[in-house]
């Protein structure tokens, strides 16, 4: 068989990156990372459900995404209550008719502790969000979605040591890990893949590096020297998100990519 592609098998890029006929879940968007991976996925014609626990947040995503002529609901939803996540999928048939990507995006964890030091609360409650929620997630998404894909929002922290975020660390690379398992196992039918941004400051971000106001955001993004020289925002992730998801990385599946402004040079 011919790999070659004809000339006019060559789709434009503006159907290449549609999500027009899709209808996406974007757990944690109801601020930072989240909302720019659901303001983008809206933006390129997606039907989109912003879910996080704070409702409030959501409803004002959404309610913003309607306003600027895209279609969204915002649903309250504890990631990690696993009843709320399958009502979840089942609010987006209700409301558009069908299910087509699904993002675990939720997660961070505000504890900066050694491991020796780490309650086991601490613990539990760290991998609920970050590693076990995304794969009660991929069993949802898997469960309602036809065809279409899924997106696991990772860290740099699944990769290597991280001194006083351990916890945090072993979920994500857990996350690597289900992402590489799930491709697999769902392939051709949905796709999975995942992102780990680098440094955006968002609200987790802030608190997590204890960062109190725009000065200290400024020496830190000085101190960290990122390559392209500044930190990410959630718009770089959700144009990554955006590609991922779309029908231009239709023979993607399995990755986790580092979108992060460069790697420092050692
Ligand atoms: P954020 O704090 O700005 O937003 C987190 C979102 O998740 C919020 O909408 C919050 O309501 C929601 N959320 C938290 N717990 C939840 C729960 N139990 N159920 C439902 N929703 C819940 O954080 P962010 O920086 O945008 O993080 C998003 C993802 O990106 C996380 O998975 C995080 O680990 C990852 N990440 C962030 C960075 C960064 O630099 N910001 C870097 C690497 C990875």
């Amino acid at each position: 068989m011919s790999t070659e592609t004809s000339p006019a098998a060559y789709p434009s890029p503006a159907q290449l990156f549609s999500l027009d006929g899709q209808v996406a879940v974007v757990t944690g968007g109801g601020r930072g990372i989240g909302e720019g991976i659901a303001r983008t996925f809206a933006a390129a014609g997606a039907r989109v459900v912003v879910a996080a626990r704070r409702t409030a947040e959501v409803e004002a995503v959404a309610a913003s995404i309607v306003a600027d002529g895209g279609e969204a609901i915002g649903v309250g939803c504890d990631v990690t209550d696993d009843a709320a996540v399958d009502a979840l999928a089942r609010t987006a048939i209700d409301a558009f008719g069908s299910l087509s990507i699904w993002v675990n995006n939720a997660g961070g964890s505000p504890a900066r502790k050694p491991l020796t030091e780490l309650s086991r609360d601490e613990w539990d409650q760290c991998t609920a969000l970050n590693l076990t929620a995304v794969w009660v997630g991929i069993v949802t998404a898997a469960k309602y979605i036809e065809t279409g894909s899924i997106l696991n929002i990772s860290s740099g922290a699944g990769t290597g040591p991280v001194p006083g975020s351990g916890h945090y660390g072993a979920a994500k690379a857990g996350v690597n890990s289900l992402t590489m398992t799930a491709s697999a196992e769902l392939a051709p039918r949905v796709r999975v893949n995942g992102i780990m941004p680098g440094a955006i400051p968002t609200e987790i971000f802030r608190t997590a590096l204890g960062i109190r106001n725009d000065d200290d955001l400024a020496a830190t993004e000085q101190a960290w020297n990122i390559p392209m020289g500044r930190f990410g925002t959630p718009l770089d992730i959700g144009t990554a998100a955006l590609f991922l998801c779309s029908p231009a990385a239709g023979w993607v599946t399995g990755e986790t990519w580092r979108i992060g402004g460069g790697a420092k040079p050692r």
